[in-house]
């Protein structure tokens, strides 16, 4: 099962992408955990990648591409993933088809998580990301256990530098401009479906498993 999680910056594609690859034990593929890792681990990679996240803007599509195809030809995406932030233009999509066509392959769902930026905005303040683990919180919805502390693995929680309120307000300009046309992408081939992102997370889990389901 190949599944592309679609919506603005803080819909919740990562939440939900995080169980759905649980539930149906295929690996999360999120292509900015793969910069943040590059960027904490001090690679060129992550040089690169942070001098457009920090702006807001996206990284340029033949760098995410690359690492993009990288990781989804390693063995354990084999039986399926799920894509958290990949693709975000029409270029990545056509590139991602392209490949899967080669190998006989093809995307089966594209989920739309729709949530309406003044949500949006809200919630991005709110989020709270592990500096090593990467698992996300909310201080309102998804508050750690104890203040600051991720409860997975005990490091810090830390406010990503793109969610700061100015970075935020690009972001969503780049998705509406960028990623928005790739819901009209993916209709066209018949694979779209949207939830209403703005409920509870177990309902939102909920609708993609009825998608997914049937
Ligand atoms: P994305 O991967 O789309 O950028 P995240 O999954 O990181 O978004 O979610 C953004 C923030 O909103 C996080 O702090 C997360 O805990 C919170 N969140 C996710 N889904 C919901 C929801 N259904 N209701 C309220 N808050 C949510
Ligand atoms: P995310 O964690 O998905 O919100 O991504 C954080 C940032 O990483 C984005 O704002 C972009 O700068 C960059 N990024 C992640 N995925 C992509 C992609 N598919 N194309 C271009 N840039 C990306």
């Amino acid at each position: 099962m190949k599944i592309i999680m679609l919506g603005a910056p803080g819909a919740g594609k990562g939440t939900q992408a995080k169980m759905i690859a649980e539930k149906y034990d295929i690996p999360h593929v999120s292509t900015g955990d793969i910069f943040r890792a590059n960027i904490k681990n001090g690679t060129d990679l992550g040089k690169e990648a942070k001098s457009y996240m920090d702006k807001g803007q996206l990284v340029p599509d033949e760098l995410t591409v690359r690492i993009l195809l990288d990781r989804v030809a390693k063995d354990d995406c084999k039986n399926g993933y799920v894509l958290d932030g990949f693709p975000r233009t029409i270029p990545q999509a056509e590139v991602l088809d392209a490949e899967l066509t080669k190998l006989g392959d093809k995307v089966d769902f594209a989920i739309d998580v729709d949530v309406p930026d003044e949500n949006i905005i809200r919630r991005m303040g709110g989020r709270r990301a592990c500096v090593t683990c990467g698992a996300t919180y909310h201080i309102e919805h998804v508050p750690p256990k104890k203040e600051g502390i991720c409860d997975k693995c005990g490091s810090e929680l830390i406010l990503r530098d793109d969610d700061k309120p100015e970075t935020v307000k690009n972001r969503l300009d780049v998705y509406h401009k960028q990623t928005q046309p790739l819901i009209e992408y993916y209709n066209k081939k018949n694979i779209l479906h949207t939830v209403d992102g703005t409920v509870d997370m177990k309902d939102v889990f909920d609708s993609i498993i009825k998608v997914l389901e049937g």
